[in-house]
């Protein structure tokens, strides 16, 4: 949540709008400024029985997830899916499908959700992650129970 205008800098306040809800606003400016989430996308990378998990550097937990990244100004979310891929592990993804999207409040979060495919299982890793490497999907993984991506190969990777 905002704290002042990003335009001219003041403080906000709480204002009642029309439809009864109550938004951030600066008097100065007329401005009103929803609390909308920051669009995100979370992929999961496959090939044939493996799955492709990361790790960011500074975690503090032992979890392990899916690549996942902000959409860039002026970005669809598949052109973000691809260039995250590429930038976090330096693969090309195809056969990319959408798959459903999903909340984070804690971190106001909308997470848009895919599944691609590589043809390449050779990884180059960026300096975001601490270590990033292929798991085998008949095996159990290192991840966060309920987390985004244990939801996203529970529902559409290993299908049910
Ligand atoms: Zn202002």
């Amino acid at each position: 949540m905002l704290k002042h205008c990003s335009l001219c800098g003041r403080e906000l306040f709480f204002k009642t709008l029309l439809d009864g809800s109550v938004e951030q606003y600066c008097s100065e400016c007329n401005q009103v400024f929803f609390d909308t989430p920051t669009p995100a996308v979370i992929v999961a990378v496959t090939n044939a029985g493996s799955i492709l998990l990361t790790r960011s550097v500074g975690w503090k937990h032992s979890f392990w997830g899916l690549v996942a990244g902000y959409i860039k100004s002026g970005e669809t979310a598949e052109e973000a899916a691809k260039r995250e891929v590429k930038e976090e592990v330096g693969l090309e993804i195809y056969k990319i499908e959408l798959l459903r999207t999903y909340t984070r409040k804690e971190r106001n979060l909308l997470m848009i959700g895919f599944k691609a495919e590589t043809k390449s299982t050779s990884i180059i890793k960026s300096k975001e992650l601490e270590k990033t490497t292929w798991f085998k999907l008949s095996e159990p993984l290192p991840l966060r129970p309920n987390s985004i991506s244990t939801q996203i190969i529970k529902k559409f990777i290993r299908g049910k």
